[in-house]
């Protein structure tokens, strides 16, 4: 990290900070307690055989513990980074040592001894660093944080070291060696024969699937004539120079070389670049080159991909294209497979790592680049537990590691356009898709007054027709999984609702029963209204599996795939539908957002969106940024090969202005008018807003706490002469989920060192709070949604 630097331009927060002890502990071990705003950086240590080890242990207390060192010491003494076991309670946990004095609060023959040391060198400094900063900024406990951020192995105490496998490969005796020599030793000279077509070496689970055994191998090994090393499992080590390309890189076009000479003139030192590109514009293929050239380099390249980006075809094309190791963060690995990856990344084996959100927690040896595709995507954010967002912690850490970070999307987060319009960071632009086709422009369908026949109206079902009859294919875009939104009786207007949540339940068919989708609860259909008794209930609304029914029922020749979280729960589900639909035969695909994102879908032709209103009109601050994006992003699938395409989105607002807007403009201007209007209102990115969820089965405890919480902070706030708003409390938009009250407190401040300020006293108050007991709280910094 460049030493000059003690704050960061993209957060504004201070990256250097400070713990500050304090006195009391319910257990009798010390803590220590990071508080945001102080100074300094990484944890001292004046000794290498201290008296007194401060240990992150994994509970969401936001303090260290202090335990003495065991005997003997580590190989390399004492240090911050070095995986412990230590008593805890009545248990036993991983810790990791986070600070080695020779003083305690406590006296020290009441500290207990650690364990044991479980690594011979610390996890990566580098990691930690990101750990501790992560923890600050979004206030949460550092062993929890700690713990998140490493594979399930690693917390469960498995040494950091690579599972190996062997590669056998023909000695040089063995390349010149005539396979007759080997007389009756038939299987011997096939596998000779093997070896010779593989120059590079085979590894030794695929000679046993070709049928050979380990005495044909150590017949060939004894005649020297083939030889084993053992390799980890994620590949060989990268080889100096040599070709690193499988395949040849694309020639670009005019744009495309222009963005890329721009990124080449800075490929040292930190800097943030936001690749704006319309879907299918070759943003990818830049991210490809630019890896090149920092792999030429012999560094690293993290790629961080939306959850659903992650596909089976994104990896391909980094697999195809290049010949080094490629290894793959992903939520379907095995934790054997999961920590091969992170030591394959951590060691500088694997050149190229690409993962979804948590990812970006992943160590490197060399770190050169960092890029995020489709920064705008909410699975960046995590909702739950620790609040992060990857993408926020990506550019802290390519600041951290001075080295660049590519943003890219079709249509960027508010934040980072206000970021690159200010020239804070690199605006680059895609404005041609590679095919030469435009975009296909959204056309507003007006659904008022007009019948519709499973959420489709007469003259989307036409252009569907036409679009099968001209050979292409159409996807229809409905944010409803389910039958029906819900259940409602004729006789009476009662709706179905669940007895748990402040929500309808929704109506499945496959197989037929009411579910929350907020709780997860289950009903049967009941057969008669609970209120009136009528036996007239019927589905109100339209969800993906009732626009299945009736669009077979309409085009019974056509195939339907239906891709949604329902239809793709059995793994592969979702790639095998894809594989169908890329053959390119004109077919039907009904499907949420999961559809609407990542995926390439050359052969559509024509894109629906039954119902684009629900986004218009949530209460969230952000609903229309994200209901603007999703658009574009579903309108991005249609006419990406040589065919051109339309998209019609069904509305009952059609003269909605911010619809208008963004049919008739295009998503910049959508975004420029939402940045004015969040100016006007003083929301993000304006200003930085935390938001505090208190919840019980008692609405008024969760009141009275936020209540107590909100009193004793503006006192706080008027001393200090702060500018934070606290807003609230107030009842969370869904107030009553799982039988559980909901409320909010919310806190919006122009600077962000202000807003962290009075977010740590909040933590620290509510810690001592004894009222906090009772009810579950948490807090969210830079939330994503306000439910
Ligand atoms: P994006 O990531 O912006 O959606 P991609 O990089 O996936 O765009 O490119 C879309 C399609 O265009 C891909 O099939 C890709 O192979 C192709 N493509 C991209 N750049 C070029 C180029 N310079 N020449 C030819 N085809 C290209
Ligand atoms: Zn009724
Ligand atoms: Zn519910």
């Amino acid at each position: 990290m460049p030493s000059t630097v003690h704050g960061c331009e993209i957060t504004g927060f201070p990256l250097r900070l400070r713990y500050r002890t304090i006195h009391n502990s319910p257990r009798g071990a010390h803590y220590s307690r990071a508080t945001a705003g102080d100074q300094l950086p990484l944890p001292t240590y004046a000794t290498s055989s201290p008296r007194v080890l401060g240990v992150a242990v994994p509970t969401p207390l936001r303090k260290l513990f202090d335990y003495r060192p065991c005997h003997p010491a580590p190989r390399e003494g004492w240090q911050p980074g070095l995986r412990v076991r230590v008593p805890f309670g009545r248990r036993e946990v991983v810790g990791i040592v986070v600070e080695c004095r020779d003083t305690s609060d406590f006296e020290l023959s009441a500290l207990k001894p650690i364990g044991a040391c479980l690594d011979n060198e610390p996890l990566p400094a580098d990691w930690l660093w990101l750990c501790h900063f992560t923890a600050r900024y979004y206030q949460h406990a550092l062993g929890d944080t700690l713990h998140q951020a490493l594979p399930v192995l690693l917390r469960q105490g498995r040494p950091l070291e690579a599972r190996t496998r062997e590669r056998w490969q023909l000695t040089e005796a063995g390349q010149n060696a005539d396979a007759a020599l080997l007389g009756r030793a038939r299987r011997q000279a096939e596998l000779l024969e093997l070896l010779r077509q593989h120059p590079r070496g085979v590894v030794g689970s695929v000679i046993s699937a070709q049928g050979f055994n380990r005495t044909q191998l150590k017949g060939l090994a004894d005649k020297g004539l083939a030889a084993c090393q053992e390799e980890p499992l994620t590949g060989p080590p990268p080889s100096p120079g040599g070709n690193l390309l499988a395949e040849p890189a694309l020639v670009l076009n005019r744009e495309q070389t222009g963005v890329l000479a721009e990124l080449h003139q800075r490929l040292d030192g930190y800097h943030a670049s936001l690749l704006q590109g319309v879907t299918g514009s070759g943003k990818t293929e830049i991210y490809l080159q630019l890896i090149e050239s920092v792999i030429a380099k012999g560094r690293q390249a993290l790629i961080l991909v939306p959850e659903i980006g992650l596909t089976p075809q994104t990896l391909t094309r980094f697999r195809q294209r290049f010949r080094v190791t490629v290894v793959a963060l992903h939520s379907s690995l095995t934790d054997a497979e999961r920590l091969d990856a992170w030591e394959a990344a951590r060691s500088g084996r694997a050149p190229i790592v690409i993962g979804t959100r948590s990812a970006v927690f992943t160590p490197l040896a060399k770190p050169g680049v960092i890029v995020v595709d489709e920064e705008h995507d909410n699975s960046f954010k995590q909702q739950e537990g620790l609040r992060y967002h990857a993408r926020d912690l990506a550019i802290v850490r390519a600041h951290h590691h001075d080295i660049p970070i590519l943003l890219g999307s079709a249509t960027p987060s508010l934040e980072s356009l206000i970021k690159a319009r200010s020239g804070h960071y690199r605006h680059l632009h895609l404005t041609r898709r590679a095919s030469h086709h435009a975009p296909a422009r959204l056309e507003l369908a007006d659904l008022r007054g007009r019948p519709t026949q499973g959420g489709l109206i007469p003259p989307s079902i036409d252009a569907i027709s036409a679009a099968l009859a001209g050979g292409g294919q159409v996807l229809i875009f409905i944010n409803r999984r389910g039958f029906a939104p819900t259940l409602a009786c004729h006789g009476c207007g009662w709706l179905a609702e669940c007895r748990h949540c402040d929500a309808r339940m929704t109506l499945h068919r496959q197989p037929s029963c009411l579910i929350c989708h907020h709780c997860e609860r289950q009903e049967r259909l009941p057969e008669l209204c609970a209120d009136c008794g009528s036996a007239d209930l019927r589905p109100l609304g339209t969800g993906t599996e009732r626009s299945e029914e009736t669009l077979s029922a309409l085009f019974p020749k056509t195939p339907i795939y239906r891709i949604d979280r329902d239809s793709t729960r059995r793994k592969d589900a979702l790639e095998h539908a894809l594989t169908e639909v890329r053959r390119g035969e004109p077919c039907l695909l009904v499907g949420t957002q999961m559809l609407a994102k990542g995926h390439h879908l050359p052969h559509v032709t024509l894109v629906v969106v039954v119902n684009a209103d629900a986004g218009l009109y949530a209460s969230d601050f952000r609903a229309l940024e994200h209901s603007g994006q999703l658009l574009v992003q579903v309108a991005g699938r249609a006419g990406r090969a040589e065919r051109p395409g339309r998209v019609l989105v069904q509305t009952l607002h059609p003269d909605d202005p911010h619809l208008r807007l963004l049919a008739e403009s295009g998503y910049d201007a959508l975004a420029s008018t939402l940045l004015e209007e969040r100016r006007l209102a003083g929301l993000p990115p304006y200003r930085h807003m935390a938001l505090l969820r208190f919840e019980s089965p008692q609405e008024a405890e969760a009141t009275a706490l936020a209540s107590a919480a909100a009193t004793s902070l503006r006192s706080w706030l008027d001393q200090r002469g702060l500018d934070v708003y606290c807003l609230g409390p107030a009842p969370a938009p869904m107030e009553r989920r799982q039988n559980r009250y909901h409320v909010h407190l919310m806190l919006s401040a122009a600077k962000r060192s202000a807003l962290h300020e009075a977010s740590a006293f909040l933590v620290d108050w509510l810690e001592r709070s004894s009222e906090a007991r009772r009810v579950r709280w948490s807090i969210d910094i830079d939330p994503q949604t306000l439910s």
